[in-house]
């Protein structure tokens, strides 16, 4: 498919932080920017120092944006850490690293949550400012945090991912009050509209299901997949039995499952209509169509700008062939 055809394509994009953006970020460098929606995990969001923090939101928005660290992923490029560093004198917490610049952004959302703003509107105006243009949105407005079974007790996720850095072996998941959360403004409607669904390469368990758990999320992408009116096309975050970053194939495995591409497939199932391996799985493809889905085997390793853009014109060209 010419990159041209793109202009015509609606695309509805699942995303968590890292691997979620780097896709997200490739996606937008092809669509126009009214045909591409960000629905962003909100599992991670947590109050730390008093303020409302959303770690995926922001490593979304800090990529679209240009203002990433290009060395972690998250936070903002250039930072200092002199307000981290006063705390820390002050004996508070430091094990969530927090930078100055993005401290700003903190206090302003929090403040503007407390105005009464919903996290959408905020994130919506916060986008204008920096001329992100693809729509990001938060999976809901309400609030839905993730908590993770461990053999240490349940822990809400920062502590386990952060301060405990991911050691406690897993044995399942809780996204507490989602029976209650409602979609955020704008996703229903972008899923239905959109002519591809793409589950960006995130973490299964703690990036991509919670944002399945919101109801009315994953019913829209069955129909959307189911009707073949519009395919959902996974890419795995899974690279040769490892994660490429963070605890996904650990994950796998405290969960007493393989982790592999095909893990992946099988995790979301019946959800897909289409799956993106790495070529170091390619072995892994046959097995992966017996699911009922298309495979693309390509290089599926990110490391610059120019592969994200690549990558996300494979995934299109990919989606937009008659399923
Ligand atoms: P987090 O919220 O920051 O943990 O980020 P995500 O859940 O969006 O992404 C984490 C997943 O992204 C991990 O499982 C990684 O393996 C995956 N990932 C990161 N970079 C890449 C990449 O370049 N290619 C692929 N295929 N997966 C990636
Ligand atoms: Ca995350």
């Amino acid at each position: 498919m010419p990159e041209s055809d793109f202009d015509k394509l609606k695309v509805a994009a699942l995303a968590g932080g890292v691997g979620g953006a780097r896709l997200a970020d490739g996606l937008a460098r092809l669509l126009l920017p009214e045909n591409l929606t960000v629905i962003v995990n909100t599992g991670d969001d947590f109050i730390h120092l008093g303020l409302n923090i959303s770690p995926d939101l922001d490593t979304v928005c800090y990529t679209l944006s240009g203002l990433a660290n290009p060395a972690t992923g998250w936070g903002r490029s250039g930072e200092t850490f002199s307000a981290l560093e006063s705390i820390g004198e002050l004996g508070g917490p430091t094990w969530f690293r927090l930078g100055d610049r993005d401290l700003g952004l903190h206090l302003e959302r929090t403040r503007r949550l407390r105005q009464g703003q919903t996290l959408s509107q905020v994130t919506r105006d916060f986008c204008r400012q920096w001329g992100v243009r693809p729509a990001v949105v938060p999976m809901s407005d309400d609030s839905v945090p993730t908590w993770v079974y461990t053999d240490e007790g349940e822990l809400p996720f920062q502590e386990y991912f952060v301060h405990r850095m991911c050691r406690p072996r897993v044995s399942g998941f809780r996204f507490a009050e989602v029976e209650h959360a409602a979609p955020a403004p704008g996703v229903l409607s972008a899923l239905q509209s959109a002519h591809l669904v793409v589950i960006c390469p995130s973490n299964p368990w703690v990036s991509v299901d919670p944002i399945l758990a919101v109801p009315g999320i994953r019913s829209s992408l069955q129909i959307a997949s189911h009707s073949g009116k519009s395919p959902v096309i996974a890419v795995s975050p899974i690279i040769a039995g490892q994660t490429v970053k963070g605890p996904a194939a650990k994950m796998f495995a405290e969960l007493g499952i393989e982790p592999s591409a095909l893990a992946v497939a099988r995790h979301y199932g019946s959800l897909l209509s289409g799956f993106v391996l790495d070529q170091t799985d390619a072995s892994q493809a046959d097995a992966i169509e017996s699911l009922g889905m298309r495979t693309l085997v390509t290089d599926t390793l990110m490391r610059t700008p120019d592969d994200r853009r690549r990558l996300a014109g494979e995934v299109l060209a990919f989606g937009a062939q008659a399923f």
